[in-house]
C-alpha cells in the first residue's frame, strides 16, 4: 500500500462511487435522455460534476494541472469531506492551531474526531516542532489557516514544509485569505510535498461569498480520493457561471484587492491614533484583530450604531476582529469609534 493509501479511511479506500448519468456519458450529444432531468427551462440540465471549465481556468491561473484542483460548495464542505475520506469516527484525531478558524472544530465534532489544539504563542506564531510533538498515530490531518482568522498573521512556509515532510498525514494550508497577503503561498512549495493540500476560496477576495465556492490544491491521488467522497453534483451550474465569470474578471479583482489593502493601512493608522487602542496585530488579510480598553463595551456600543464587527474577547481578552471595508464604511466605523471615546472621556476619564 502506497503512503496515501495508508491514511485514508479503509471504508474510503474500499468505496465504489456512486457514477453519475453525467460521468457515464461525456461526449457530445443532442439528445439526453439519461437523466431524468425535465426538457424545459434553463436550469433544467444537471451542472458538471467534475467543474471542467471553472478549473482549467483556475489551474492556468495557479499553475497547477486541472486534475490537481478539487471544487466545492465553499471550503467549509472541503474540510468536511477531509473529514469523512481520513479520520475514523472515535478513534482518529486532528490538530489545529489555536486561536484560529471555529469551523475545524465544528467538523472534527460532527464527524465525531478528536481535535487537538496546539496553542499559538504570543505573536500568534509557532514552532514546528510544538506541532510535531502533538502528532499520535492516530492523527490524520494538521490544519494550519494562514493568513490566520482570527489572528491575520502568516505563518512561515519553512515551518509548513518541515511539518509536511515530517508527517505521514495531510497537511491542510487554509489560504481563505492569501490574496490579500504580501507573502507566498504554499502552492510553491506543493511539488515537494505528496500530503500537503491548500485551500483557498471565491468567498472573500473574489467577492462570491454568496456563491459558495472553494477550492483545494494538492497532488491527483489526494484529489481522486475527494471526488470518490463528494456529492456528485456539490456545485450547482449557478455557482459554477459566477466563479468562472468572477475568474475572467481579473481587473476588479486587482483594484478591490489594491483598495482593501491600503484600506486595512488607513484603518490601521487611524485606530493607532485612539486612546482606546491598545493594540492591533500586524495583518495580512482583509480584517485587523485589534485590542481595546473595553472591547465588549466598544462592541455594543457600535451594535447600537447598527456597525456588526466580531467580538472575539472570548479568543483573546477585549479583542475585535474589524473586517476592512469599503472606504465610506470605514470612515462611519471610525467616526463611531471616536463618538464612543468622547463619551468616555465626558463620563470615566
Ligand atoms: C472565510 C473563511 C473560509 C471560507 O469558507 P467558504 O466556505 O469558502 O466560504 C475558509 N477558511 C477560513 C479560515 C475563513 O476565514
Amino acid at each position: 500500500m502506497n503512503r496515501l493509501d495508508q491514511i485514508i479511511r479503509p471504508n474510503i479506500r474500499s468505496l465504489k462511487p456512486y457514477s453519475s448519468a453525467r460521468d457515464e456519458f461525456k461526449g457530445s450529444a443532442e439528445v439526453f435522455l439519461d437523466a431524468n432531468e425535465n426538457p424545459f427551462g434553463a436550469l433544467n440540465r444537471y451542472p458538471d460534476p467534475l467543474q471542467k471549465e471553472l478549473k482549467i481556468l483556475l489551474a492556468n491561473e495557479k499553475q497547477v494541472d486541472p486534475n490537481m484542483i478539487f471544487v466545492g460548495n465553499g471550503s467549509d464542505e472541503i474540510i468536511d469531506l477531509l473529514f469523512r475520506s481520513f479520520c475514523v469516527p472515535g478513534v482518529d484525531n486532528v490538530i489545529s492551531l489555536n486561536p484560529s478558524y471555529g469551523m475545524y472544530q465544528v467538523s472534527a465534532e460532527i464527524n465525531d474526531i478528536q481535535l487537538i489544539n496546539v496553542d499559538l504563542d504570543e505573536r500568534f506564531d509557532i514552532t514546528s516542532q510544538k506541532i510535531l510533538q502533538s502528532i499520535d498515530n492516530h492523527t490524520k490531518l494538521v490544519f494550519i489557516c494562514s493568513p490566520n482568522n482570527p489572528t491575520g498573521n502568516v505563518i512561515d512556509l519553512e515551518i509548513i514544509d518541515t511539518i509536511c515532510k515530517e508527517f505521514n498525514g495531510i497537511v491542510v494550508v487554509d489560504e481563505a485569505y492569501i490574496d490579500f497577503a504580501d507573502s507566498p503561498s504554499a502552492t510553491s512549495i506543493l511539488d515537494e510535498n505528496w500530503n500537503l493540500l491548500i485551500c483557498q476560496t471565491f468567498s472573500k477576495a473574489r467577492g462570491l461569498a454568496g456563491a459558495r465556492v472553494g477550492y483545494a490544491i494538492a497532488s491527483e491521488k489526494i484529489i481522486a480520493v475527494l471526488n470518490k467522497v463528494k456529492p456528485p453534483y456539490n456545485v450547482s451550474q449557478l455557482n459554477q457561471i459566477e466563479a468562472i465569470r468572477a475568474l475572467k474578471n481579473t481587473a476588479a479583482f486587482i483594484d478591490q484587492v489594491t483598495l482593501i489593502k491600503k484600506q486595512r493601512s488607513y484603518l490601521t493608522n487611524k485606530l493607532n491614533e485612539l486612546p482606546i487602542v491598545k493594540f492591533i496585530y500586524p495583518s495580512e488579510a482583509n480584517f485587523l484583530l485589534v485590542v481595546f480598553l473595553n472591547g465588549p463595551e466598544l462592541y455594543n456600543w457600535l451594535i447600537n450604531k447598527k456597525i456588526v464587527v466580531r467580538n472575539r474577547n472570548n479568543v483573546l481578552a477585549n479583542a475585535i476582529r474589524i473586517t476592512v471595508g469599503s472606504p465610506l464604511e470605514n470612515e462611519k466605523l471610525l467616526t463611531e469609534i471616536k463618538n464612543y471615546c468622547n463619551e468616555k472621556e465626558n463620563t470615566i476619564y
